[in-house]
């Protein structure tokens, strides 16, 4: 097992450049769990130097996508903290990375390089046509003193600021997911690398580096797909004369098919998506601690608390995790079915309202109705997205027939008549079920069962096709909640009208 002894600092540094992938969350999930396993510190910091990227709004959406699955951070653009700002292009406009790159240039670990994007893509190009695999550009001003190199910037040329790095030997480092092993770069491996665009904006290799270090980030905990950058980490380091801080590089997640990583444009991975489909937090907080963390290969629900006490970093898997939208629904289910009924009620609210079947806010009326309701659907949800199409039958007219949607839902007349039985006989079995509900003083479950369920022996009528027919006049589908609950919940005007209606549809 990794002994981790000493302060935790661990930072979270997304882009904004578009919404948070649920990819994403999981990484500043890991870090946050490793952060308060450890009870250190987790900061959030926005690397926004790509302003090409750039996508207005994004950071606020990050910022809400980490809040909704209770995520929290103790340093960050929004709350500030010792080490601000926290935000990389404000750092760059107070002049924080200057000093660190004069530093390079004067020790002669970076170099002005005057070589254009043209001329570059030209040598690329000759390369590709003389069968060389990767091309690794080494700028000529490599060689050349910083005087030459500033006599040419000053005559107005543009440039870029490019880290040297060695041409022979080898850097390596190890990464606690893979329990300390080692991992080793030939330095012909690399090449001269941009630190600083010819805007003057830092590129993240070499931003992110000096906030880690200026931050006194002490694991350095991210997405795999940094891992063939971590050479020119370690080596910016060792140039600097700073400690290196751990490095983490946590599993990539791959598609559900398993046909490479999720991906932004391929799958329907925003956070919001979740969020409005009615993923609960704690159910989205488990489901992503287990991609790609495991705490002994079984257990998989655990709440909150049980997850931070056993988060280790020993039991990040270093192989892939797989993306399971169905398993990540049941979990929804399991984490639903352990709300209590109240509380479900009041988490379906704005989902009926946005449906428009209630006000939003509900009044106190249409409260009391979806708190009423809530019981019939509990069992089979599993997102709450999914209550409007189960319960809309409740606040909608329901018609046989076609006509115009926003009047009322239609269904088919045929659908009335169960199988191996015809109109007459299902117009039969709706015109008795009215009359023998009807009789009925009270309107209750305890006895529209009854009711119904003597009428079919007195008729020798098989329960199914009859219940089957009354369903359809009542809700207008096949699939509905329990029908005595439902029968109830409607109430004995809007049932027994919608039953005679449905009766009347099969008369020829
Ligand atoms: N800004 C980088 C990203 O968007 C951060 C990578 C890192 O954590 O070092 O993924």
């Amino acid at each position: 097992m990794t002994e981790i002894t000493g302060p935790v600092r661990v930072r979270f540094a997304p882009s904004p450049t578009g919404f948070l992938h649920i990819g994403g969350v999981r990484t500043a999930l890991f870090n946050w769990l490793f952060a308060r396993h450890h009870g250190g510190q987790f900061v959030l910091r926005l690397e926004d130097t790509d302003e090409k990227r750039y996508v207005e709004g994004a950071a606020a959406d990050i910022m809400a996508s980490l809040r909704w699955v209770g995520i929290d951070w103790d340093e960050g653009p929004d709350i500030g903290g010792p080490h601000g700002p926290y935000v990389q292009s404000l750092r760059k406009a107070a002049g924080i990375y200057e000093p660190y790159i004069d530093q390079l240039l004067v020790s002669g670990h970076a170099y002005m390089s005057f070589t254009t994007e043209d001329e570059l893509a030209a040598m690329r190009a000759a390369a590709d046509a003389s069968g060389i695999k990767s091309f690794r550009f080494r700028g000529p001003e490599r060689d050349w003193s910083l005087e030459q190199q500033r006599e040419k910037a000053a005559g107005g040329a543009s440039y870029t600021v490019r880290m040297k790095t060695p041409l022979d030997g080898e850097t390596s480092f190890s990464d606690l997911v893979r329990g300390g092993d080692r991992i080793t770069v030939q330095h012909d491996q690399l090449q001269d690398i941009v630190l600083i665009k010819s805007t003057g904006m830092p590129v993240y290799h070499f931003a992110h580096l000096v906030d880690d270090h200026l931050m006194q980030i002490t694991h350095v905990m991210r997405s795999e797909e940094w891992t063939p950058s971590a050479p020119y980490h370690v080596l910016l380091y060792q140039f600097f004369g700073w400690d290196l801080p751990a490095f983490a590089h946590v599993p990539a997640i791959l598609r559900a098919d398993g046909k490479g990583k999720l991906s932004k444009r391929k799958d329907d991975v925003s956070t919001n998506r979740f969020w409005e489909r009615g993923y609960l937090p704690d159910a989205m907080f488990n489901y992503l601690a287990l991609q790609g963390w495991s705490y002994d290969g079984s257990t998989e629900l655990m709440d909150r608390e049980e997850i931070i006490d056993r988060f280790t970093i020993d039991r990040v898997q270093p192989s892939p995790a797989r993306w399971n939208p169905d398993k990540l629904k049941d979990m929804n289910g399991i984490y639903i079915r352990k709300l209590d009924p109240q509380s479900l009620a009041q988490q379906l609210w704005p989902f009926l309202g946005t449906a428009g079947l209630v006000q939003n806010p509900p009044t106190d009326q249409e409260m009391v109705y979806v708190a009423q309701l809530t019981p019939l659907i509990h069992e089979r949800l599993e997102e709450l997205a999914e209550a409007p199409e189960l319960l809309d039958f409740f606040f909608r007219d329901v018609r046989p027939g076609s006509g115009a949607e926003s009047e009322a839902l239609w269904y088919d007349p045929a659908g009335l008549i169960p199988k191996k039985h015809d109109a007459a006989q299902a117009r039969e079995m709706l015109r008795a079920a009215h009359a023998a509900l009807n009789q009925s003083t009270q309107w209750n479950v305890e006895t529209l069962e009854p009711a119904l369920r003597d009428l079919a022996a007195s008729r020798e009528w098989k329960v199914g096709p009859l219940f089957g027919a009354i369903r359809v006049a009542i809700t207008g589908r096949t699939i509905a909640p329990p029908l005595f609950d439902t029968l109830a919940a409607l109430g004995r005007g809007r049932a027994l009208a919608r039953i005679a209606m449905a009766a009347t549809a099969l008369e020829d």
